[in-house]
């Protein structure tokens, strides 16, 4: 590799931008962790992360990612043979549908475009139609991290309710904590799943469960084989700030130096400032007279866009020569997006000229491409900043 001068723009929907601080902050030399000041850090991360999460319950920490977590979820709270609902929504939802079946749950999978959330609407018909109750837990994917499209959390927890059904709400946060509004009680969440890559601004390597009582409770039944992702030996060293085994404290110092800069800018001022940069990147790719994936306005990203290309635009082509030319990291479209489109991820430590950088390295990198764009998007980006 030959030098590149300047930051490397790692705008990818996660892992995201590690500010200086969290990276130093990281740095500091590991310490016992079942010593006195391991303890002291583990119980204040343990109260501190809470909100966060929008909760005043447990939050278990897991050195793993957000698969780990995914699973977490899945083995604390269901049996063998459970029927769990969940949603076609894209690249994610899939993979965690397949790891549910892989586990030995049912899964009904309605079907979906890769352009759309859940539909609370098909979450009513189907509860109401399950009449025994079979169905255990209903999987969501807050954020779909593959299509920039954000599911109705409080709707299907409305639809939920009106159908009066006992089955637990399970949601995937990792593309979306710490930077789209969420709100693991209000919105009677049971399970919150979430890593520390993308909007908690840290490398990744720790992944979260937030656990209501009743999901608590379910987990006394739940025959799931589990071992590492147990909550119950977890929940129990937690009482003193440990854990049940070693976690990775580097990251953790990293977590306190993260929660603090969010606290410090506070959160309703956080999801602000990614909606705000979503809809800038918006008005620039229909400036460019490009499509965004998501096709409901009412289920826009703050985290990220993602941007259709014209037919025979090869997207992966795109992001290569950006990637060679300006030294900037888009994402790429996964699994039946392929080729078809490229992410711009707008999360975590992210402003203004972040973003002014980042769409000009796009709308360069478009038309050196030789991607038919009408070269106004940056201006309107910029335009929208302006007078917002
Ligand atoms: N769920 C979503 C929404 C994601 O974006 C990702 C990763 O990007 C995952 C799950 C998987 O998490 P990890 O790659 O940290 O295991």
């Amino acid at each position: 590799m030959t030098y590149a001068a300047g930051r490397h723009f790692l705008q990818i929907p996660g892992p995201t931008n590690v500010p200086d601080s969290v990276l130093r902050a990281m740095s500091a030399a590991t310490i016992d962790h079942r010593g006195p000041e391991f303890a002291e850090l583990g119980l204040e991360l343990l109260r501190d992360i809470r909100p966060v999460f929008g909760t005043t319950g447990p939050v278990v920490l897991y050195p793993a990612t957000g698969t780990g977590a995914w699973e977490a979820a899945l083995v604390n709270t269901l049996s063998p043979g459970d029927r769990v609902l969940c949603f076609e929504t894209g690249h994610f939802a899939t993979l965690w549908q397949e790891m549910a079946r892989g586990l030995g749950l049912e899964v009904d999978f309605v079907p979906g475009d890769w352009r759309h959330g859940a539909n609370p609407e098909v979450v009513a018909e189907k509860l109401a139609a399950d009449r025994a109750y079979t169905i255990k837990a209903v999987c969501v994917v807050h954020n779909e991290t593959s299509t920039g499209v954000t599911s109705r959390i409080p709707e299907v927890r409305a639809a939920m309710d009106a159908a009066g059904h006992p089955a637990l709400l399970l949601v995937d946060t990792i593309s979306s904590l710490g930077s789209i509004d969420y709100r693991h009680d209000e919105w009677g969440v049971d399970v919150t799943v979430s890593g520390s890559q993308k909007g908690l601004m840290l490398p990744p390597g720790l992944s979260f469960n937030a656990i209501s009582e009743k999901a608590l409770a379910a987990a006394e039944t739940a025959r799931l084989p589990r071992s590492f992702w147990d909550w119950k030996p977890m929940l129990a060293a937690n009482q003193r700030g440990f854990f049940p085994y070693t976690p990775n404290t580097n990251l953790l110092y990293g977590l306190k130096e993260a929660l603090r800069l969010l606290y410090a800018e506070g959160l309703p001022n956080v999801f602000a400032r990614h909606a705000r940069h979503a809809a800038a990147t918006r008005a620039a790719v229909r400036a460019w007279g490009l499509e965004v994936l998501c096709l409901d306005e009412r289920e826009y990203s703050g985290s990220l866009t993602a941007v259709l290309v014209p037919d025979g635009v090869d997207a992966d082509k795109v992001r290569a020569l950006i990637l060679d030319r300006f030294d900037m990291s888009l994402g790429a479209g996964l699994g039946k997006l392929a080729g078809r489109i490229f992410r711009i991820g707008h999360l975590g430590a992210f402003n203004d000229l972040t973003l002014a950088g980042t769409l000009s390295g796009v709308q360069m990198g478009l038309t050196l491409a030789g991607v038919p764009i009408e070269p106004r998007g940056v201006a309107a980006a910029l335009e929208y900043l302006q007078d917002n």
